[in-house]
C-alpha cells in the first residue's frame, strides 16, 4: 500500500487558504478602519487644533491694534502736522516692547509716511511693492484685516500684519496702524504636527499658492501642480472643512482643508495614508508568515500521524494477528515475486505445506486459548528452524506454508524432516496440549513450467498424501 500524500496536500492547502483568507479580511478591515479614522477624526481634529492655536495667537495682537487705532493720541497727532516724529516713535516703541510684537507701525494718509519704532521707514506710493497693501486696504470696506506678507524693510521673513484703519471724528480714514508678528510660531506648530502626528500642514491662498509651509519640507508650490488636486480645485477652494483624496507617484494621500476667514487662507492638513497603514501591513506579512509556518507544522504532524496509522494498517492487512506471521495474501505476493526471480536467476525454490495433526481435538478438549498458544508456539519453532531468507507464513487455521529460497527438493526434505522432529519433540507444545503435538508436511520444488497455482496445488496434494499416510510424516512430490 502506498501512502497517499494528496490528501495531506489538500488539507494543507485548505488550512492555509482558510488562515490566509482570515488574515486578508483582517488586513483589509484594519486598512479601512485606519483610513476612516484618519478621515473622520484625526485630520479634522488636527485642523481644529491648529485653527484654535492660530486664533489664540491672533486675539491679543488684534486687541492691541484696535486699541492703537482708537487711541486719541494717535488720532490727534495725525490730525495735526506730524512734526514731532520722535513722539510717535516712542509710542510705537513702547507698545512693541510691552507686548513683544515683532513690529508696530503707523501710516498717515495725509503725508503717506510709514512710521515704525525705528522712525520713518518709508513713503507709501503706488510704485513700491511694500505699499500695495495700504492702497488695497484703503479701497476695502473693512475696518481691519490680517495680511500675511513680506516687507523688504523688515527682512526676508513672512510677517503677519494686523492692520486697523484710523478714523477721524467724521469717520474718514486718516491712516492705518497695527502690529506685525513673526510667522515662525506657525512654522514651529507645523513642525510639531509633522513630527508628532506625521501630518503635513500648510496654508494656501485662493489661487492654490502655498503661502505658509515648513521650509525645505513642503516642496509643493501650488495645489494646481498636482493634477488630481487641480481637477478638484474649485471644490478645494470652498468654505468650511472637507476631506479630499489624491494619489501622487503611487502614494495615496488624504487632504483636509478648512477656510480660515481671519487670514483669508486655506489651512491644509495632509496625511500620507501609507504612514498610517504601515503597521497593519507589517502585521499582515507577519500573520501570513506565521500562518504558513503553523500550516506546515500541522501538515507535518498529519503526515507523521497518518504514516503511523498507515504502517499499522499495512501490517494488519499483510500479517496474521495471532502468530505475527505474514498472512496468505502476503504469501501469494511473495511467491509470485520469487517465481519471477527464480526464472530470471535460474535459482531453486521449494515449498513446504504444513498442517497440525488432530488439532481439532486439542481445541475441543483443552479449549481455544490453549489452541492459540499451540499455534503461536509452532509459528516460533517454524521461524527459528529455517534460514532468515526463507519465508514462513500462516496459510489459515492450523495450516502454515514455508518458501525455501535456493533449496532443491532434497534440501527441502531435509529441512522438512528437521521441522517435523523439532515439533514432535517440543516440550513446550506438549506442555500446552498435554500431549505430543505433531505435524504433517507436503514438500515440492518449483519447475520452469510452474506458476503460483500449480505449485500450491502440488504442495497441497503432497500434504493430503501425508495425512492419508498416517500423519506426522513428510510426502514430497
Ligand atoms: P487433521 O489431522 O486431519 O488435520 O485434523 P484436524 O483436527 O487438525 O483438522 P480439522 O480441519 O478437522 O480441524 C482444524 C481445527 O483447527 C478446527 C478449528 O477449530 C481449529 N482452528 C483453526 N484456526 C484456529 C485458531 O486460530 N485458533 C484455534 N484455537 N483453533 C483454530
Ligand atoms: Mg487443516
Ligand atoms: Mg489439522
Amino acid at each position: 500500500m502506498r501512502f497517499n500524500y494528496r490528501i495531506v496536500f489538500i488539507i494543507t492547502a485548505l488550512v492555509f487558504t482558510l488562515s490566509a483568507t482570515l488574515t486578508i479580511i483582517n488586513y483589509l478591515t484594519s486598512m479601512e478602519t485606519t483610513r476612516e479614522r484618519l478621515k473622520n477624526s484625526a485630520l479634522p481634529l488636527t485642523i481644529d487644533n491648529i485653527y484654535t492655536e492660530i486664533q489664540k495667537n491672533i486675539i491679543e495682537p488684534n486687541l492691541i491694534a484696535s486699541m492703537m487705532a482708537h487711541d486719541t493720541f494717535l488720532i490727534d497727532w495725525l490730525s495735526e502736522e506730524e512734526d514731532d516724529v520722535q513722539q510717535i516713535v516712542r509710542y510705537l516703541e513702547a507698545i512693541q516692547h510691552k507686548y513683544q510684537m515683532f513690529t508696530t507701525f503707523l501710516v498717515s494718509d495725509k503725508s503717506r509716511n510709514y512710521y515704525s519704532a525705528k522712525g520713518m521707514l518709508d513713503k507709501v506710493d503706488g510704485k513700491s511693492p511694500n505699499s500695495q497693501w495700504y492702497l488695497d486696504f484703503h479701497k476695502s470696506s473693512e475696518l481691519n484685516e490680517i495680511n500675511i506678507d513680506y516687507n523688504t524693510n523688515m527682512g526676508s521673513e513672512l510677517i503677519m500684519f494686523i492692520n486697523h484703519k484710523i478714523l477721524n471724528n467724521d469717520y474718514h480714514m486718516i491712516g492705518a496702524t497695527g502690529v506685525g508678528l513673526k510667522t515662525s510660531y506657525i512654522k514651529d506648530m507645523l513642525k510639531v504636527f509633522r513630527q508628532r502626528y506625521q501630518f503635513s500642514v500648510y496654508f494656501v491662498d485662493v489661487n492654490g499658492k502655498v503661502v505658509i509651509a515648513e521650509q525645505n519640507v513642503k516642496k509643493l508650490k501650488n495645489l494646481n501642480d498636482i493634477p488630481e488636486l487641480a481637477s478638484q480645485f474649485t471644490d478645494i477652494i470652498g468654505k468650511g472643512s472637507q476631506v479630499f483624496d489624491y494619489t501622487l507617484a503611487g502614494e495615496a494621500f488624504l487632504l483636509n482643508r478648512k477656510y480660515i476667514d481671519e487670514l483669508d487662507l486655506y489651512l491644509m492638513v495632509e496625511a500620507k495614508v501609507n504612514n498610517f497603514t504601515k503597521a497593519a501591513e507589517d502585521t499582515f506579512y507577519l500573520n501570513i508568515f506565521f500562518s504558513a509556518i503553523i500550516t506546515l507544522l500541522i501538515s507535518f504532524i498529519i503526515v507523521l500521524y497518518v504514516r503511523k496509522i498507515h504502517v499499522k494498517l499495512d501490517k494488519l492487512a499483510s500479517h496474521d494477528d495471532l502468530t505475527d506471521l505474514p498472512n496468505r495474501r502476503c504469501f501469494h505476493e511473495e511467491l509470485a515475486k520469487l517465481l519471477l526471480l527464480k526464472e530470471r536467476n535460474n535459482s531453486k525454490l521449494s515449498l513446504v505445506f504444513i498442517d497440525i495433526d488432530n488439532f481439532k481435538y486439542v481445541n475441543d478438549t483443552k479449549g481455544h486459548d490453549i489452541g492459540d498458544k499451540v499455534l503461536i508456539s509452532l509459528a516460533e519453532i517454524l521461524n527459528t528452524n529455517v534460514r532468515k531468507s526463507d519465508f514462513v507464513a500462516r496459510w489459515g487455521g492450523e495450516e502454515f506454508i514455508i518458501l525455501l529460497i535456493d533449496s532443491d527438493i532434497n534440501q527441502a526434505q531435509i529441512i522438512a524432516e528437521q521441522l517435523r522432529s523439532q515439533v514432535a519433540q517440543s516440550n513446550q507444545l506438549a506442555h500446552y496440549a498435554e500431549q505430543q503435538v505433531t505435524i504433517s508436511l507436503g514438500v515440492t520444488s518449483a519447475t520452469e513450467k510452474d506458476n503460483v497455482d500449480t505449485l500450491l496445488k502440488r504442495a497441497d496434494l503432497a500434504l493430503y498424501k501425508a495425512k492419508s499416510s498416517g500423519k506426522n510424516c513428510i510426502v514430497s512430490s
